[in-house]
């Protein structure tokens, strides 16, 4: 919004006087915060507010403005509630806790109440106003009151002071915007030319987040994808479409690109600031340790040294994880905090997707109020769907619930009753007759209603003890279950058609299984402007705009590659029956085809399985039979020091034959780039399909009631875009070349065929002979430098300029 077409920047009064005044400890304010306790709250306020005298104005709200020279600063808040009587003012301040009140008032409460007072005196040219701060003991329904009279000049000099340093940082900020601004405008793409494609994606993704739209983007590798999303809209940020950018990933590889392309702009002229944000527990300064914030130095006196660190790094543009980490050093500040507090600062954040979907997890401080104009962009979408599945799901094991009940059984009666309620009611569940039973695991389509109360007593119970902030052997499980069962009540309020419950009649571990999370992914990106979903692999488009939340009007582009067709041969033996059942008999055949593939040109191959226990039969077998060629194996649970050794296998100038064995949809199958003759081969057993499943099932049955085909839904474009990815490692540049060779008979069907992407251009080699023709044939060639994609790049652009 604009005023004078100047830009109004708001703030409520809350957060302006925590910005300024917050001394000491991180979470000394509310030690432990109950979140559970938000209602409790807001009802306990209430209360009060009816007990007082007539003429009392609960929840009134008040704004002040401030003119600046370049933008308008609005100041707004809502006291909690005002009595006038003749020229006697009162503003009262009510704050919740979950203990009885000893101490002094809390200088940031007084703050708040006198900045209300100020504004609200000040309208109403009182000369001087009573503030009075009510502590309500939620538990005990007790009141402390505080109560001091100030006059307007004392109330006006307050609010001037405190106004005046946030100004500073305001128009500091405004500075900056104004610099970045200018750099953007300048700006020009950082590459001499665009690639076949590039230009085209850049231009629908400038479309979409200047109209605060939603655009698939399937952009195969090679097309430069991450600067095609950044680069158009950092140029929309420049032109005022755009507040903040988010870069969501699914992996660190991807982030590390992002930081990499960003700085790559900086070197031609980009100013912008951007943090990364990385796991709490990985940032960690505690050694792995959990979160000790009454012991931590970097929490204690966190405060008091916050605004100089930030003061100090928003010298700096970049703030990658090292970079936090030693400023977070320097100033002695926890650095998880630190890129959260240096986030309201920056233009972009690159962060995991559960920072903005995870109902649990996400950014409160930017998705919890109304809309605004970020641009979200989602690297790697293909990814979302089973992410999100996930982030929107929540379990309750009987065990835990037993276990931690009998931990706290002679200190927290209460706690332990309610938790004894809970596993018998979970018991008591099993026997009603709404469940299916399905191989052992119990499914319902109604939410276990019967449970909630219990659970929000165990929650009751819990935060009146975790709060008084005791140490106790039995804290950390208790809070472990806490956080558990705060997680399940939050994801039963999103309860509805979409999910199921399942009872694991052993394990006794509840699920609320969410079957489809487009609905909740659809509603988390309607806080926001725009969104860009983009990946290398998107196909079938219909299927992953159904899954992720895209509407019909929604753009969808698909581009070709931009390296040339011929740079990749591409065989389809489908004469090979990898299902479960014919997997036994196929070894042999497996392992010879491989052989034909690999014996035609020294270098690195890739093979993958659909699961270790095939890959094993058959890497055994390849050994045995052809020991002149060196392998390496993928084995269940690599620490990241194994991963790492796999992958240093692929060396560039090799002079003899590897063959890598790796599990499809694993740590190899996709995120790895293996650039030159470091892979020149790759060959798929299987089509991918994820292992049938209660779950998968599950997911089949909805899509198949929505009217798609479920089977497909559930199984095979999972599966398919696996196999997609997979291929994806060989070329990785314009001089890249290779064999891929695709081993199913499924392959051969016209459902798959319609997956593969336009320029594989495949042939049909259903024996080892004619593998080792057409790969003969093949290597035969000289290498072809000529672009792929034809004059825009784009195999199909639909909608995306409209
Ligand atoms: S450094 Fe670690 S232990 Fe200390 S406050 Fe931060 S997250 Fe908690």
């Amino acid at each position: 919004m604009a005023i004078n077409s100047k830009r109004i920047i708001s703030a409520s009064v809350r957060d302006v006087v925590e910005f300024v005044l917050r001394s000491g400890d991180l979470g000394a304010a509310g030690h432990f915060a109950g979140p559970g306790r938000a209602l409790e709250g807001t009802k306990g306020h209430q209360r009060l507010q009816k007990s007082r005298p007539a003429g009392y104005k609960p929840e009134v709200v008040i704004s002040w403005q401030r003119e600046m020279p370049d933008f308008v600063f609005e100041l707004r808040g809502r006291v909690d509630g005002v009595l006038v009587e003749g020229d006697h003012l009162l503003v009262e301040e009510i704050k919740t806790v979950n203990r009885p009140w000893n101490g002094p008032a809390d200088p940031l409460h007084w703050a708040q109440g006198k900045v209300y007072a100020a504004v609200y005196g000040c309208e109403y040219r009182f000369r001087e106003v009573e503030v009075q701060l009510t502590y309500l003991d939620l538990n005990s329904d007790e009141t402390v009151e505080f109560r001091e009279v100030f006059t307007m000049q004392a109330l006006g000099a307050f609010f001037e002071e405190l106004i005046s340093e946030y100004l500073e940082w305001i128009e500091s900020h405004q500075q900056w915007r104004r610099i970045r601004d200018e750099s953007i405008k300048a700006l020009a793409f950082p590459f001499k030319e665009y690639r076949a494609g590039q230009r085209s994606m850049a231009v629908a993704v400038y479309r979409a987040v200047k109209n605060r739209a939603k655009i698939f983007v399937e952009a195969p590798t090679g097309i430069g994808k991450t600067v095609s999303v950044l680069f158009p809209s950092i140029k929309a940020m420049a032109e005022g479409h755009v507040e903040k950018i988010f870069y969501l990933t699914a992996k660190t590889i991807g982030r590390t690109v992002a930081e990499k392309t960003l700085e790559d702009l900086r070197a031609t002229g980009l100013r912008l600031r951007a943090v990364t944000l990385t796991a709490k527990d990985k940032i960690c300064f505690n050694n792995g340790e959990r979160c000790d914030l009454k012991n931590c130095p970097f929490a204690l006196g966190y405060y008091d040294r916050i605004k100089g660190a930030v003061r100090e790094a928003l010298q700096r543009e970049s703030f990658t994880r090292g970079e936090i980490e030693g400023i977070a050093k320097k100033h002695q500040v926890c650095p998880f905090e630190l890129s959260l507090d240096l986030s309201l600062w920056v233009d972009a954040i690159i962060c995991d997707y559960n920072y903005v979907f995870d109902p649990t997890v996400s950014l409160a401080r930017y998705f919890s109020d109304e809309r605004h104009d970020y641009a979200i962009l989602i690297d790697e979408s293909h990814n979302l769907a089973e992410r999100a599945r996930e982030m929107f799901s929540a379990d309750l094991e009987r065990e835990e619930i037993l276990s931690v009940k009998k931990t706290v059984a002679l200190e927290l009666t209460g706690c332990a009753r309610a938790l004894g309620k809970v596993s018998a009611q979970i018991s008591a569940l099993s026997k009603s007759e709404e469940w299916a039973d399905r191989n052992g695991a119990l499914v319902n389509k109604t939410a276990p209603e019967t449970i909630r109360i219990s659970l929000k007593k165990f929650l009751e119970e819990a935060e009146s003890w975790l709060v008084r902030d005791e140490p106790a052997e039995f804290r950390e499980p208790l809070l472990d279950l806490y956080f558990r069962v705060l997680r399940f009540n939050a994801i039963l309020e999103c309860y509805d058609e979409r999910y199921v419950t399942t009872l694991d009649k052993a394990t006794g571990k509840l699920r609320l299984f969410c079957l489809d999370p487009s609905a909740l992914l659809r509603k988390a990106l309607k806080r926001t402007g725009s969104t860009i979903f983009f990946s290398a692999t998107l196909r079938p488009g219909e299927y992953f705009r159904e899954s992720l939340g895209g509407e019909a009007a929604d753009s969808f582009l698909q581009l070709n590659s931009p390296f040339p067709e011929e740079n990749l041969c591409l065989m389809v033996h489908d004469k090979v029956a990898t299902r479960l059942r014919a997997r036994a008999a196929s070894y042999e055949q497996v392992v010879s085809s491989i052989e034909a593939m690999v014996a035609l040109k020294t270098g690195n191959y890739l093979v993958y399985f659909p699961s270790y226990e095939y890959l094993n039969q058959v890497a055994e077998r390849f050994q045995a039979l052809h020991p002149g060629y060196r392998t390496v194996v993928q084995n269940f649970g690599l620490s990241e020091e194994e991963r790492e050794q796999f992958i240093s296998q692929f060396r560039t100038g090799t002079s003899e034959t590897l063959v890598g064995f790796a599990v499809l949809g694993g740590i190899f199958g996709e995120g790895i780039d293996l650039i030159g003759d470091r892979l020149i081969g790759v060959a798929i057993v299987g089509v991918g399909l994820p292992q049938i499943c209660l779950e998968r099932d599950l997911i089949r049955e909805y899509w198949q009631k929505g009217g798609v085909s479920g089977f497909d839904y559930a199984y095979t474009f999972p599966g398919m875009n696996r196999v997609l990815q997979a291929v994806g490692r060989l070329i990785r540049s314009e001089t890249d070349r290779g064999i891929v060779l695709l081993m199913d008979d499924r392959f051969g069907n016209r459902l798959y065929r319609e997956m593969f992407p336009v320029w594989w251009d495949s042939r049909q080699t259903g024996s080892e002979e004619a593998i080792r023709t057409a790969g003969y044939s093949f290597w035969s060639q000289p290498l072809s430098t000529e672009q792929s994609g034809g004059a825009t790049g784009a195999t199909s652009l639909q909608r995306a300029a409209s």
